[in-house]
């Protein structure tokens, strides 16, 4: 089995590990309230979807 010759060190496994983030793919603002939203999805706070309202979320209309 293949072993390491050298101990790793804190400098060398911390450069490393910079790399590693956490990444959040295809979140976009809305234009209509701000709110991060899935690109090509609805607004789920506003209801949104290109430039109209397609969900009404709340009933304004009485
Ligand atoms: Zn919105």
């Amino acid at each position: 089995m293949a072993v390491p010759k050298r101990k790793t060190s804190k400098q060398r496994k911390r450069k490393r590990r910079t790399h590693y983030k956490l990444e959040v793919p295809g979140m976009v603002t809305c234009p209509n309230c701000g709110e991060y939203r899935k690109s090509h999805h609805v607004c789920p706070s506003c209801g949104y979807y290109d430039g109209q309202d397609v969900m009404s979320t709340n009933e304004d209309a009485e």
